[in-house]
């Protein structure tokens, strides 16, 4: 008899929901998604139920009849969450998210886990502020503790008479200071657990990123010697084996010298691993939904040379884009708004001069936009 069609619901709408829902096509699966927005990015691929996600009966509700549920957005309340999961399976685990939501939390895991991470000082109040400040020494930045990500939320202190703007300026409350950390580049890690506990991880992934948002990865991360992929992977396994995490998730890295510091962990598939969809044997997407349906793991090997451009504020035109030999877009469907992810295109290559070429004009097209 043939095994019935599983259904994915998924906890968010946006493109990571969409990118989602593409790879479940030709798997057979279904995808459902809960979002505020009926005009939500993956109304393309699966139903969206429109609701809040701060609304627990609403996301119990939607979770119920699914096989797994899931999430694209790492703002998903940790309560709602853990609501659901008391009825239907939540893959990853909501204690991943809830980590990953808090910073203090999140490097304390990592420290505990011997992951190098920069000098950090949790702060609960201005004097707390003066005191890290003094300890960890200037410059460094301060950040909230909780909701914060592509550079939002976070301030470089440079000198002591700027703690009192940035602490104002980020709005009061708890948050955290850690060495401003001098790095050669930023790098990612991505690697898909099973329920079985099996792993693959994919190459690593330099990240360029500008005014705090990614906007040029490229895979695989051009490197010296294969050692650097070994410790980012060692860290990539502690944090799934700790976490007994199911699904893909992301490290995002610092390269200082030799060393790799980790700045942050996304729970879920992660921007810099888009490339993987025209770039990977098994797409970051592919990966997450096979991991979250205890189905087997497909390889994370690079095809050649890839890198991804995002598209920020504003789409450039198909034509001109799709005229560059090895580039894919990826239109979101999202409204023009400065600074938002509307979409990205991949380029591929036989060899990484090859990739760089296309980087580069694809990026003063997507730049002109
Ligand atoms: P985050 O929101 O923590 O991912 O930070 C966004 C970007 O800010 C990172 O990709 C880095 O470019 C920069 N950044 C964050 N934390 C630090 C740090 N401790 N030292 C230097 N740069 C940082």
């Amino acid at each position: 008899m043939q095994p019935a069609r599983p259904l994915v619901a998924v906890l968010g709408g946006g493109q990571l929901g969409r990118m989602l829902g593409e790879a479940a096509v030709p798997l057979g699966v279904a995808c459902r998604f809960l979002d505020p927005s009926p005009d939500a990015s993956a109304a393309a691929v699966g139903a969206v139920r429109v609701a809040s996600l701060d609304d627990v009966p609403a996301a119990v509700a939607f979770g119920e009849d699914a096989t797994v549920v899931t999430y694209e957005w790492e703002g998903v309340p940790a309560s709602t969450a853990r609501a659901v999961a008391e009825r239907v399976p939540v893959r990853p685990g909501p204690r991943a998210v809830e980590i990953a939501q808090d910073r203090v939390t999140e490097k304390s895991m990592f420290a505990d886990l011997g992951v190098l991470v920069p000098r950090f000082a949790p702060v609960e109040d201005h004097a707390g502020l003066d005191e890290a400040a003094t300890r960890l020494g200037l410059p460094a930045v301060l950040k909230t503790r909780w909701a914060g990500y592509d550079g939002k939320g976070q301030r470089v202190v440079h000198a002591a008479a700027d703690v009192e703007d940035a602490w104002t300026s980020l709005g009061g409350g708890p948050m955290i200071l850690e060495e401003l950390v001098a790095f050669d580049r930023e790098l990612s890690i991505l690697a898909a657990r099973g329920v079985d506990g099996a792993t693959v991880a994919y190459p690593l992934v330099e990240t360029r990123h500008r005014g705090g948002v990614l906007r040029v990865a490229v895979a695989p991360a051009p490197l010296r010697t294969d050692r650097l992929q070994r410790e980012a992977e060692r860290i990539a396994a502690r944090v799934l084996d700790q976490l007994d995490y199911v699904g893909v998730l992301a490290v995002e890295l610092f390269q200082r010298g030799d060393e790799l510091l980790a700045n942050e962990l996304a729970p879920r598939v992660h921007n810099s691993g888009h490339w993987s969809i025209e770039g990977a044997v098994t797409s970051q997407f592919e990966n997450h939904l096979r991991a979250i349906l205890g189905w087997p793991l497909g390889s994370a090997a690079a095809r050649g040379h890839s890198a991804c451009v995002n598209c920020l504020g504003q789409l450039p035109d198909p034509r001109q884009v799709l005229a560059v030999e090895g580039a894919h877009l990826h239109d979101y469907r999202k409204g023009p708004k400065a600074g938002r992810k509307v979409g990205h295109v991949t380029v591929t290559a036989e060899s990484a001069r090859a990739r760089d070429e296309r980087v580069e004009v694809v990026g003063a097209i997507v730049d002109a936009a």
